[in-house]
């Protein structure tokens, strides 16, 4: 499957996205693709109505339940989430493969590195094509008419959380693991004046300052935030 042909869907599906959260979509197209992953976006935009139509779907409609959200509930209402599938690729032809595998964890760890929060995490309603950034608005802020700025300032700074130090590899690596397995962030095991765990990156400070104190309470682990770039 050819990247300009996965980009090309994929802009088709954006239409109506902040542009900067259709940017990150598009960015990890390039970077799935790079990896053999192919991924198509199969919804971004959602009006308040579809929204509404959709939670019926299950309830008072026929189907699965497949949203907990009415109209407006929802960061598809605001043009701040885009779902996606993966997708085997047989014959030249893409065929969406709903079974969660390797790749669909592969997808959500690099979507998180280019800043975005993945449904995959979630606790209570699991949501594994899903993908939002909200620029810190909550949706009763979107709902009341707060919107995101039109423009962003691009931000070449990047940022990692660094934890304390463990005392031998083997510990090192089994933290990593459960970091891995808890947040699904990208986790690396470093030496860096003792044995230490490293995040991939996050694109704001705020983001990064979060995952240290998820860090700290979570795994009661010393963290801190690096900058970088
Ligand atoms: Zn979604």
């Amino acid at each position: 499957m050819k990247k300009a042909d996965l980009l090309e869907k994929a802009k088709k599906k954006l239409a109506g996205v902040h542009p900067y959260v259709a940017e990150k979509a598009l960015k990890l197209v390039e970077m799935t693709c790079k990896e053999n992953i192919a991924i198509i976006i199969t919804q971004g935009l959602r009006t308040i109505s579809e929204q509404n139509l959709l939670y019926e779907q299950g309830r008072s409609k026929p189907g699965n339940i497949v949203t907990n959200a009415r109209g407006g509930h929802s960061y598809h209402n605001f043009g701040l989430a885009f779902d996606y599938c993966v997708c085997d690729v047989k014959g030249g032809k893409l065929i969406p493969n709903w079974t969660v595998d390797k790749r669909w964890k592969r997808v959500g760890a690099l979507g998180q590195e280019l800043g975005l929060e993945w449904g995959g995490n979630w606790r209570d309603f699991v949501d594994y094509p899903h993908f939002q950034y909200t620029f810190g608005l909550s949706l009763a802020q979107l709902r009341s008419g707060k919107k995101p700025p039109a423009h962003v300032k691009k931000n070449s700074k990047k940022y990692r959380v660094l934890t304390g130090t463990f005392k031998d590899p083997k510990e090192q690596q089994a933290a990593a693991e459960r970091l891995r397995k808890a947040t699904g962030w990208v986790v690396y095991a470093i030496e860096k004046k003792g044995l230490r765990l490293m995040t991939g990156t996050f694109s704001r400070r705020e983001e990064a300052e979060n995952a240290a104190e998820r860090v700290r309470t979570e795994f009661k682990w010393t963290a801190g935030v690096q900058e970088e770039g």
